[in-house]
């Protein structure tokens, strides 16, 4: 039987509006066993006649039986089942893998293949062309002679029954192409087919059948006597090629495989990997850091709010000024201290203390600060936990006497006195006004918007007389009897403020004041930490964004620079499959790595954040499996286009790019 069989086979090239007929209607058999060169003038169809037997094209038109077997028709992954089973590839240019060893070059084919298909020993095979001593050298290592005999036993890691070989010595000077040669030979005694493609006389000479082309079509057919080679006694022909059993399966194998073959894609181009996962890296790093920040104030806001009574009240002015001069109608929403002292009368209030606050300038020798403050009485202390820790409280003395003291937070100490001093009985001045410091608050810790401890207490009255000048306050603080009380307590309290002040009862009369809960509070503060956690986020995502069109970007490149690599992994089997695996798997190494170094600089950040301004951060384990999730999506989403393209490049196409 014949290994190959070609009947009235047309290859035609349009380019524009010329065509080239490559191949002209070529009939052509080639026995098991037989040693066949091509010969021909430059242009005259030798490669296109290789690459179609080769599978590596297919013919315009014209039958091509492989083995008995029509493969004309066949579609792209069955012919790369064949590849990988029946033939063996050698080039002219050797095509080996850049910086990759020779021991792995010829275990190469051994990665689209089943491992339940017979295939030699890589290493036997190197040791059988005379390389047993150069195993782990690159292709920069070795002599072109020694290049191709890597590139010989790659050819028969599989075993294959045909191989194919397109001027494999016109890139050598005559004594490697004499070696070359003689492997051939040796493979054809072991019963492979060869054909040779060479425009050289004394190397198709050594062939026991020359085929001469001349303008795509066979020109003279004829045994060669003087061959040396003897024919094999046992020619291989019977066709075991199972497309059921090629490398269907996406073992764990070949992920492994792809993973290193990433990793040394990636440390090739070290600048322009570095750059690629810095985008990703700071697009992590910004979701992590975003997530930290507004966790953290999230968390420290609730902390805040639960160690206050839930049965504490705020009474506001409302925003809305009803009644007024044009109306003639009196009233008004601002409270004095006489107002307050009422509302500790009215029904399930227990006790109340004002709120005056203000911004002030504080100075200690010749240190100055500017910081916030609170002017208020002693049922403060209690209501709102600001039980000094160092010192007393303001006193109802303090107050009837609009006494010139006041407590100071942690950090205006830090910064009036520094870190270690005890100020209690220090005169400081308040907008220049001298102030006997009595006490020292309770540490507050931040809420992401504020510093609490950046903060001085006054008496109320001193605060409104002597250093604000301003006749009502802020906001009343007002406790309940009990939690279950703050429903009515609140309304009453609003009811009894508006017949204070005379407000009449007309429509928008209900907006003059504003009795808030903790729970309106907690609402309030969590919604809008929930807006600066949404803000950083889409900030973070943009800047992810724009990581993974980097990638895309370094991935195309890639593709394009790789396609003769492309190219021969096809011929030496490779799937679609394959090959967009590979690529993906690539650009997801890239973004998981940049995924990885990301959550570290995230979590540095906010760690720096939390000690040098004292915010709360909190790195959620959540935030850490999002961001990994996310820019292994990333690396997915964007690598796709690049490995989609190519696994669709024609391997012929490939394998001649320039
Ligand atoms: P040989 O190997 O004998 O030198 P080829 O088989 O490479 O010749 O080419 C045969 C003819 O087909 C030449 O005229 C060449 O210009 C043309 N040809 C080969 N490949 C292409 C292609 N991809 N597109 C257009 N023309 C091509
Ligand atoms: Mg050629």
């Amino acid at each position: 039987m014949n290994v190959i069989e070609i009947k009235d086979l047309h290859k035609v090239y349009t380019m524009g509006d010329t065509e080239v007929r490559a191949l002209n209607g070529v009939s052509l058999q080639i026995a098991a066993g037989e040693f066949v060169a091509i010969m021909g003038a430059s242009g005259s169809g030798k490669s296109t006649m290789l690459q179609i037997l080769g599978l590596l094209d297919i013919p315009t038109s014209g039958s091509y039986k492989l083995l008995g077997k029509e493969v004309s028709t066949l579609q792209e992954d069955a012919l790369a089942a064949i590849r990988s089973q029946t033939l063996g590839f050698i080039f002219q240019m050797f095509n080996l893998l850049g910086r990759t060893s020779a021991v792995e070059q010829v275990s190469l084919p051994l990665l689209y293949s089943n491992p339940n298909m017979p295939h030699d020993d890589p290493k036997e095979l190197l040791k059988m062309v005379g390389l047993g001593e150069r195993l782990g050298h690159k292709p920069n290592e070795l002599s072109g002679g020694q290049q191709q005999r890597v590139a010989i036993a790659r050819a028969l890691t599989n075993k294959p029954k045909l191989i194919l070989a397109d001027e494999p010595t016109g890139n050598l000077d005559s004594k490697s192409s004499e070696d070359i040669i003689g492997f051939l030979g040796k493979m054809n005694a072991s019963g492979i087919t060869i054909v040779l493609v060479t425009h050289e006389p004394d190397i198709a000479a050594h062939a026991r059948r020359i085929i001469t082309m001349k303008d795509g079509n066979v020109l003279s057919d004829e045994q060669n006597p003087k061959s040396t080679i003897p024919p094999p006694l046992h020619p291989l022909l019977s066709d075991t090629t199972d497309p059921s059993l090629s490398n269907s399966t996406f073992s764990f194998r070949n992920v492994k495989e792809y993973f290193r073959q990433a990793f040394r894609a990636l440390t090739a181009n070290k600048v322009r990997s570095i750059l690629s996962i810095l985008g990703v890296m700071i697009g992590v790093s910004a979701v992590i850091g975003g997530q930290a920040i507004g966790t953290g104030a999230q968390i420290s806001v609730q902390q805040q709010l639960s160690s206050l009574g839930t049965n504490l009240l705020m009474l506001m002015p409302g925003s809305i000024q009803v009644g007024g001069v044009q109306q003639g109608v009196g009233g008004t929403s601002r409270i004095t201290l006489q107002d307050v002292d009422a509302i500790a009368s009215v029904p399930m209030v227990k006790r109340v203390a004002p709120e005056l606050s203000g911004h002030v300038q504080v100075t200690y020798a010749d240190k100055n600060w500017s910081t916030s403050l609170v002017g208020t009485t002693p049922n403060y202390a209690e209501m709102k936990s600001y039980q000094p820790i160092y010192g007393r409280f303001i006193s109802d003395t303090d107050v009837q006497t609009r006494n010139r003291v006041c407590l100071l937070g942690i950090t205006v100490i830090k910064n009036l006195f520094g870190d270690n001093a005890n100020p209690v009985g220090q005169w400081i001045k308040i907008n220049r006004v001298n102030f006997q410091v009595i006490g020292v608050l309770p540490v507050k810790g931040s809420n992401g918007f504020q510093d609490r401890d950046d903060a001085i207490v006054v008496p109320v009255t001193t605060a409104m007389y002597r250093l604000l000048g301003k006749l009502y306050v802020s906001s009343v603080d007002v406790e309940a009897d009990s939690t279950d009380d703050t429903g009515p307590a609140s309304d009453a309290v609003k009811n009894f403020m508006l017949k204070q002040k005379h407000i009449p009862n007309i429509p928008g009369s209900e907006n003059a004041f504003q009795v808030r809960n903790m729970a309106d509070i907690q609402a309030t503060l969590s919604a809008s930490t929930q807006i600066m956690t949404v803000l950083l986020s889409s900030i973070a995502a943009i800047s992810l964004l724009v990581g993974g069109i980097g990638i895309m970007n370094i991935m195309l490149v890639s593709v394009t620079e790789r396609t003769r690599e492309i190219g021969l992994r096809k011929a030496i089997g490779a799937r679609r499959i394959d090959i967009l695996s590979q690529f993906l798997i690539e650009s997801v190494v890239v973004s998981l790595l940049g995924g990885l170094f990301g959550i570290l600089l995230g979590w540095s950040f906010s760690q720096i954040i939390h000690l040098s301004l004292n915010w709360p951060t909190v790195v959620t384990p959540t935030s850490v499996i999002i961001s990994t999730v996310f820019s292994a999506l990333v690396g997915v989403v964007f690598g796709i286009w690049p490995a989609y393209k190519a696994s669709r490049l024609s391997p012929i196409l490939a394998l001649r790019y320039e």
